[in-house]
């Protein structure tokens, strides 16, 4: 482990550290901002609503990394964002000549924000290319895509990081290191909602309401920041799942995905997971953790922005005092540490792969009438963000 990784590692609170909610704030010292002189150059595929929104107006902003390359299926769009950023038409590349990328020395990290289907072969071509990969959540659509991405970034010894943003995001940070720090007391039950409306007539819900693209419609898209949630926030691996969906099959939405899937996971501690995800309700982010002390109430507490967690109940309501940062920004940035051996891959092509395998089983269980399914696949984190991932506070 580098220096700069042990650093950051001091600045989390280790398990088992005393309960005192104050001495949390001073575990908040930021961190120092990344160096621009050995900023890694990125390229970004597809220009979608993410890259567009959060992840192009991000790499304005970063100091350890920057735009490299464009890939757009679009070349007015590439052609627009490239004079944008002030980058020549020789780093703007297709879908169909995205190969010779290979000889792009300028490109270190490919960045892939496409529709879910995509991202195993576009993961495979750019391994072959000789790069490391950023992939957004989720990692593919089949157990078998995933577990190909991983054997090609181990071929080609190069870094795959799962985009987990909320991983890097402040709120979510603090209240690891606080469910790690026993500020709840014993966690008792984990509840996450996560939502949104969708429309058929938006192409970038289209391709989500379709099980093929997606991999599993709202549970997918948006289950998948509450499993991954619960999963940080108790630190542990569930052990069995059991779930239920309510989808209106006359919806001409819900054609091939389910709507809503509730589930629960029974986890080693005794924990419980509580989770949902629709994609028939007002756009919802939220979590909270119950202990047998006080409770974490996060509510948004995993969207873009104005995310904040609140302590409830206890004597000491010492509310932490986090601030906001652009959470895609310092995702980036922790790849580019990552690609340049100073920081841990706490989010890698297994940890994808797990959140991908919990998938599948609560759609078994759906399939099964809410049947009990084991999920002990043996994961376990190499990193524990809590520990590793320091807050920021610029990119
Ligand atoms: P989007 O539909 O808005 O963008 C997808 C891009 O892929 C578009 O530019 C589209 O033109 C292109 N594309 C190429 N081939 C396509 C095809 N066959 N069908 C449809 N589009 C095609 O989607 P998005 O919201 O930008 O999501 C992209 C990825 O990012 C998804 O994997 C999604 O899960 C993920 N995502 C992550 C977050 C996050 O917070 N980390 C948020 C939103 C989306």
């Amino acid at each position: 482990m580098t220096s700069e990784v042990s650093r950051r590692g001091m600045l989390g609170l280790g398990v088992g550290a005393t309960l005192a909610i104050p001495a949390m704030t001073r575990a908040q010292r930021p961190l120092p901002p990344h160096r621009e002189q050995d900023s890694v150059g990125v390229a970004v595929v597809g220009l979608g609503k993410l890259s567009e929104g959060q992840i192009l107006p991000a790499l304005k902003r970063t100091k350890g990394v920057h735009l490299a390359a464009l890939v757009s299926g679009v070349p007015e769009k590439a052609k627009k964002w490239a004079t944008e950023f002030g980058l020549p038409d020789s780093a703007i590349y297709s879908y169909q000549n995205f190969d010779t990328i290979a000889r792009d020395p300028k490109v270190q990290i490919v960045y892939i924000v496409l529709p879910n289907a995509m991202h195993a072969d576009f993961t495979v071509r750019s391994f072959k290319a000789g790069k490391h990969v950023l992939c957004e959540k989720p990692m593919a659509v089949t157990l078998a895509e995933g577990e190909r991405m991983i054997a090609a970034g181990k071929a080609a010894q190069k870094h795959l990081m799962i985009a987990y943003r909320c991983l890097f995001e402040p709120v979510n940070v603090s209240a690891m290191q606080m469910m790690r720090k026993g500020v709840v007391g014993a966690p008792r039950l984990i509840k996450t909602v996560m939502g949104k409306q969708t429309s058929l007539s938006d192409p970038s819900d289209a391709w989500r309401l379709d099980m093929a693209m997606s991999g599993g419609g709202a549970l997918a898209d948006m289950g998948i920041y509450g499993i991954n949630a619960t999963r940080y926030l108790l630190g542990e691996e569930p052990t069995e799942v059991r779930a239920w969906a309510r989808t209106d099959r006359n919806d001409p939405r819900f054609k091939t995905v389910e709507d809503m899937v509730a589930w629960q996971m029974k986890f080693p501690s005794g924990a419980i997971g509580e989770g949902s995800s629709c994609f028939s309700q007002p756009g919802t982010m939220a979590w909270q953790a119950i202990g047998t002390e006080r409770r974490l109430v996060a509510d948004p507490g995993c969207f873009y922005n104005g995310n904040a967690v609140r302590i409830v109940g206890g004597k000491d309501d010492d509310q932490p005092r986090v601030a906001e940062i652009d959470h895609f920004g310092n995702e980036m940035n922790w790849f580019a540490d990552v690609v340049r051996g100073r920081a841990p891959n706490v989010a890698p092509g297994e940890e994808g792969l797990q959140d991908m395998r919990i998938i599948h089983a609560i759609l078994q269980s759906v399939r099964d009438g809410g049947a009990t399914v084991k999920t002990g696949f043996g994961y376990k984190r190499a990193y524990d963000p809590a520990t590793v991932v320091g807050i920021r506070t610029a990119i």
